[in-house]
C-alpha cells in the first residue's frame, strides 16, 4: 500500500498529491506528461499550484497537510463520462444515482451526465427534471450533469431546461426502446434547431433511422415487409448485425446534415456513432462549417462482432457493435489530428438482466457477486424468478437483514461456490424460455461505466504491440477464438502507429474533451490551476480480470465480465476529497457517504463572467 502521511486532527487545510507522471493541461490546453506535485484547497476542492517535480512531504506543514505520492502510478484528471443512463426515478430497478456513481467513482470517473430517457419521467419537460433532481439528492459519489430530451411537442421546454442547467439535448431518429421517449420527425428536428440556434447548448442525436424504401415496390407499398427486416436465426449476432447496417447511421446524420444549416451556431453532435462509414460525411458537412461532432463507446473500440457468441445478448446494443475491420476505422480516426470524433463515452446503458433473455450458460451469479450484493443495502437483491436470475442464496437469506447492518466489513471474498438447488431449477426453466438469446427481443445497451480507463489502455497496448510487431490486430485484441474465416483480411488493414493512443491521448478523448462537449470546461477535465481537484489514480501496470464481484452497478451484467484488463484504478478523488481507494476499507469507498453533486449551472455562465 502507498503510505498516506496524515494527520486526523485538525482537518487539512492542504492536500498535496505527486507523482512521478502525471498528465498536465498547458496553457494553450495542450497536455503534457510529467512529474507534478499538486496542491488542493479543501475549503474550495480547486487546484492551487502545480510544481513540475514530485516534492517530499517535508516540504509542506506536517500538522495540516494530507499529502500521498502516487508515484510511479499516473495522476489525470478525473474522467467526464458525457453518456450515462442512470435511470432514477421510475426505472431505478435497472440502474440508480447511487449504485451508477460508485461504479464512476471506483473507475476513476468523477463526472457523469446523465441521459433523459429510461428513467419516469424522462428529462422532457422542466417538471420532470425537477423530479430527477429530487431523486439524485444525497446519492451521488461524483458528481453529475444532465442532458434534456427533444421529443414530438416539447419544443417549449426546451429553452426553460437550458435556463434550468442542463449540458445538452438528445432526440432519437429511430424508437428509443421506450414509450415515453418518442423519436423525432425532420419537422421536430426543425423545430428543436430553430429554438435551440442562439443557445449555449448542444443538441445530439441517436443518428439511427430506418432507410426509405430505394426500390420500387410497385403497388405493393402499403403491404411490403419493411427493409432489411431481419432474415436468419435471431439469436445469430450476425442476424441483428445485419438488421441494423450502417445505412441505418448514415441515412440519419445526412438528414441531421441536411436540416443544419437553419442552426449555423449550434452545436451539433452524434452520439455513439458505430460505423465507419458515418465518418466522411461528417468530415465534409465539418468543411463546409457546419459545427457537428460525434463521440464513439468503449465498447465499439475494444469488442468486435467477429468474437460475439450467438446468444450472447450481453453484447446488445444499437448502433450494433461492428467488424473488426470497422472498429480498426474508429481507432485510425481517432489518430487523425482533425478528427470527426472528439471523444468516447460509455453509453452505460443495464437494465435488469431478465430483459437481456441471457441463455442459461451466461446467467450463472458470480459467487463473489452474491457475497457482495448481501453488504450493499442500497442495492435491492436481484430477484428475477421468472428469468432465473436470482442473486440472493436461500441460507442468506435468513442473515441478509443484519448483513446488510454490518456494511463496514463486507465478506466479499467468502467463498460460495455451489449454487443452490433452487437457484438451478430456475436457470433450468430460463434456459427453457425460448426467447433466451434472442437478440431482437432482449434489451440493448452495455454496462461499463468505471471501466473505460482500462478498456482504452488495454485496447491501445494491443494495438501497439500489433502495431509494433506489424501482425494483425485482431490476434492481440480478442480474448475468444474468432469463428470468422474471413478474418484474415484484417491483416491487410492494420492501422499505422498513429491510431495507437497513448495515456495522453486517452486523457484527452474521456475527459478534456468531454468535459468541454458539456460546457464544463472551467471546471472539469484537466490538472490546472484553478480547476476543480478531480484527479484519477491510473496504475497502468496493474493486469486484473473483471469478474461480477468487481461490478457496482445495481445489475451485474456486462459483456466485459472475464476480459483481462491491462491498467486499473487505484484511486478517485473528487474535488480534493478522496472518494475512492482500491482495497481500501469499506469496499474502498473513502468516508462512507456520497460527496457529488448535481452540475447545474447553466452553461456558458462562467464563460460570460470572465469575459
Ligand atoms: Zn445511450
Amino acid at each position: 500500500m502507498i503510505p498516506i502521511v496524515q494527520v486526523e486532527a485538525p482537518a487539512p487545510q492542504l492536500v498535496v498529491l505527486a507523482s512521478t507522471r502525471a498528465v498536465l493541461t498547458e496553457p494553450d490546453n495542450s497536455l503534457t506528461l510529467s512529474p507534478a506535485t499538486i496542491t488542493i484547497s479543501p475549503q474550495t476542492g480547486t487546484i492551487t499550484s502545480i510544481v513540475r517535480k514530485v516534492l517530499p512531504a517535508s516540504a509542506f506543514p506536517a500538522a495540516t497537510t494530507q499529502y500521498v505520492d502516487y508515484s510511479p502510478n499516473v495522476l489525470m484528471p478525473g474522467l467526464v463520462d458525457a453518456h450515462v443512463h442512470l435511470n432514477e426515478p421510475g426505472r431505478t430497478e435497472w440502474e440508480g444515482f447511487y449504485t451508477g456513481t460508485r461504479a464512476a467513482a471506483s473507475g476513476g470517473v468523477t463526472t457523469v451526465v446523465d441521459m433523459p430517457l429510461n428513467a419516469i419521467p424522462p428529462t422532457t419537460t422542466l417538471h420532470g427534471f425537477k423530479e430527477k433532481l429530487a431523486a439524485s439528492q444525497g446519492q451521488c459519489w461524483v458528481d453529475v450533469g444532465f442532458y434534456g430530451g427533444v421529443i414530438p411537442g416539447n419544443a417549449d421546454q426546451l429553452l426553460p431546461l437550458v435556463e434550468a442547467g442542463v449540458r445538452g439535448f438528445k432526440g432519437f431518429l429511430i424508437h428509443s426502446g421506450v414509450d415515453e421517449f418518442p423519436a423525432v420527425s425532420a419537422q421536430d428536428i426543425a423545430l428543436a434547431m430553430e429554438t435551440l440556434k442562439d443557445a449555449d447548448t448542444t443538441l445530439m442525436f441517436h443518428a439511427e433511422m430506418i432507410p426509405p424504401i430505394a426500390d420500387s415496390v410497385g403497388d405493393a407499398v402499403q403491404t411490403s415487409e419493411p427493409p432489411l427486416a431481419p432474415h436468419g436465426a435471431l439469436e445469430s449476432y450476425n442476424t441483428f448485425l445485419e438488421s441494423r447496417p450502417p445505412v441505418f447511421e448514415t441515412c440519419a446524420i445526412d438528414e441531421i446534415v441536411c436540416l443544419a444549416p437553419a442552426a449555423p451556431n449550434l452545436h451539433l453532435h452524434i452520439v455513439h456513432l458505430s460505423a465507419t462509414e458515418c465518418i466522411p460525411i461528417l468530415r465534409e458537412a465539418r468543411e463546409r462549417g457546419i459545427n457537428i461532432t460525434a463521440e464513439t463507446c468503449f465498447h465499439y473500440l475494444g469488442l468486435a462482432s467477429d468474437n460475439i457468441e450467438d446468444g450472447d445478448t450481453r453484447h446488445k446494443c444499437c448502433p450494433p457493435i461492428r467488424s473488426q475491420i470497422n472498429q480498426n476505422g474508429l481507432w485510425a480516426e481517432l489518430g487523425r489530428p482533425d478528427s470527426v470524433i472528439k471523444t468516447v463515452v460509455s453509453d452505460h446503458s443495464p437494465c435488469t438482466p431478465d430483459l437481456k433473455l441471457l441463455p442459461g450458460h451466461l446467467a450463472t451469479p458470480a459467487p463473489r457477486a452474491v457475497a457482495a450484493l448481501q453488504v450493499e443495502k442500497e442495492s435491492p437483491y436481484m430477484r428475477h424468478s421468472d428469468s432465473g436470475i436470482d442473486m440472493t442464496l436461500p441460507e442468506d437469506e435468513a442473515n441478509s437483514a443484519s448483513k446488510t447492518e454490518t456494511a463496514t466489513s463486507p465478506p466479499v471474498d467468502e467463498a460460495i461456490s455451489v449454487l443452490p438447488t433452487a437457484a438451478e431449477e430456475e436457470l433450468a426453466k430460463m434456459a427453457a424460455t425460448d426467447k433466451c438469446g434472442d437478440f431482437f427481443a432482449a434489451w440493448g445497451g452495455i454496462s461499463s461505466v468505471g471501466l473505460g480507463l482500462p478498456i482504452m489502455y488495454t485496447a491501445a497496448q494491443a494495438r501497439r504491440a500489433a502495431a509494433e510487431a506489424g501482425a494483425d490486430i485482431a490476434d492481440h485484441h480478442t480474448h475468444h477464438q474468432c469463428s470468422d474465416v474471413d478474418c484474415d483480411d484484417d491483416a491487410d488493414s492494420v492501422s499505422p502507429p498513429s491510431s495507437v493512443p497513448t495515456i495522453v491521448d486517452i486523457v484527452r478523448l474521456c475527459s478534456q474533451a468531454t468535459a468541454e462537449q458539456v460546457g464544463l470546461s472551467h471546471k472539469k477535465g484537466g490538472l490546472r490551476v484553478g480547476l476543480d481537484a478531480d484527479v484519477c489514480v491510473f496504475d497502468d501496470a496493474m493486469q486484473w480480470t473483471f469478474t461480477q464481484g468487481d461490478m457496482r452497478w445495481k445489475n451485474r451484467c456486462s459483456p466485459w465480465e472475464g476480459h483481462t484488463f491491462e491498467g486499473r484504478v487505484r484511486a478517485t478523488w473528487l474535488r480534493g476529497q478522496a472518494v475512492y481507494s482500491l482495497g481500501g476499507a469499506n469496499d474502498g469507498f473513502v468516508g462512507g457517504r456520497p460527496v457529488g453533486t448535481p452540475l447545474i449551472e447553466k452553461r456558458g455562465t462562467a464563460q460570460a463572467l470572465k469575459a
